[in-house]
């Protein structure tokens, strides 16, 4: 079967080749893939960033994948062949104290599709039978793969007091953020307002019309001013940070009201700066956002989806068969695209 695989370390690297269909052992499921999407991760793997380092290669890369169950290992009990599902990407240990705490997401022993196992960039994708997320009827297979990522944006607006009549910055408009702007306005935020750098994002958060969108191109100065005149000088209650970069921190600090909330999804690269005096001061409850609630962020996802509170097709950009997809990986290097997924060719 054709699969798009990092074959070699460095930047770069990727190769569309033949490889062998994988059969799945005790635990396992073998999917037939739909969909997968083109993630931020994948880039990074591209880059070859220090996380993605552990990686034994070649791997097949993917981890945003839909698709229907075609064969199980012995002792998969919780789904069945012709099952439509979404795959979770985090395969966490489940022995650990924090898997046992109810904190599964954050396990440090979790390992992914597409970085630690072969992932979905494939016909044919074999997980554990743990990952899978059977998809109601009436959700379409483009869409299912878009819920791992569209989950992390949903896990972020019902942390804390969530969104509901509350001003509201997306800081970051990356598809995550695109997405937490669609979900944030369909749970009634009062005020959603988003920052970028790129002209292509902004346009892109323009086109889901939330209240405001600000070029923070040339510094925070214009957006400080129009989100106080926006509040009516009160500043945002939750801040949600998509970017991870220093200004985009300092504009958070700024921008939110004291006694606010910070919510924390954008992944600095190693140590960065923060005004941590201001944060203490303003009295801010600080949440970090890392993968999905198992499975509370599932469900909650599929009400908004089931139940057309959101519109993510939107968010597609194009469909792409696996052998074009280094082309799309191209596309998102150069910030082009919003979400592409890849269709995989028959094995
Ligand atoms: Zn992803
Ligand atoms: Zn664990």
């Amino acid at each position: 079967m054709l699969a798009l695989r990092k074959i070699e370390p460095g930047v770069g690297g990727l190769s569309v080749d033949e490889v062998p269909v994988p059969e799945p052992g005790p635990g396992e499921v073998k999917i037939k893939v739909a969909y997968t999407g083109i993630c931020g991760t994948d880039l990074h793997i591209y880059n070859w960033v220090p996380f993605a380092q552990r990686m034994q290669l070649p791997t097949v890369l993917g981890h945003e994948t839909s698709g229907t169950i075609v064969a199980v290992g012995e002792g998969v009990s919780s789904v069945k062949v012709d099952d439509f599902i979404s795959m979770e990407s985090h395969i966490s240990c489940g022995t650990c104290y924090t898997c046992h705490m109810g904190q599964a997401n954050v396990c440090m022993n979790t390992r992914y599709p597409g970085v630690d196992i072969d992932g979905g960039f494939a016909p044919y994708v074999v997980v554990p039978e743990k990952i899978v997320w059977k998809q109601p009827e009436g959700i379409s297979p483009q869409v299912a793969a878009m819920f791992e990522p569209f989950g992390i944006a949903v896990h972020a607006s019902f942390k804390g007091r969530g969104m509901a009549g509350m001003n509201v910055l997306v800081a970051g408009c990356g598809p995550i953020g695109l997405m937490n702007i669609i979900v944030a306005k369909a749970l009634g935020a009062n005020r959603v307002i988003a920052t970028d750098v790129s002209p292509t994002r902004l346009q892109q958060a323009r086109d889901l019309a939330p209240d405001a969108v600000i070029d923070v191109s040339n510094g925070n100065q214009q957006a400080i001013k129009t989100i106080r005149d926006m509040t009516r000088r009160n500043g945002v209650d939750v801040s949600l940070e998509y970017s991870g970069a220093p200004q985009s921190l300092a504009l958070i600090s700024e921008v939110t009201v004291a006694g606010g909330e910070l919510v924390m999804v954008g992944v600095p690269g190693g140590e960065t700066l923060v005004n941590l005096e201001t944060w203490l001061l303003k009295g801010f409850d600080i949440y970090n956002v890392h993968g999905r609630r198992l499975h509370s962020t599932w469900e909650q996802a599929s009400k908004l989806v089931l139940d057309k509170k959101v519109d993510l097709e939107q968010l597609i950009s194009h469909v792409m068969p696996i052998s074009e997809a280094p082309r799309g990986v191209d596309l998102l290097l150069k910030g082009e695209g919003i979400k592409i997924l890849i269709e995989p060719e028959d094995a």
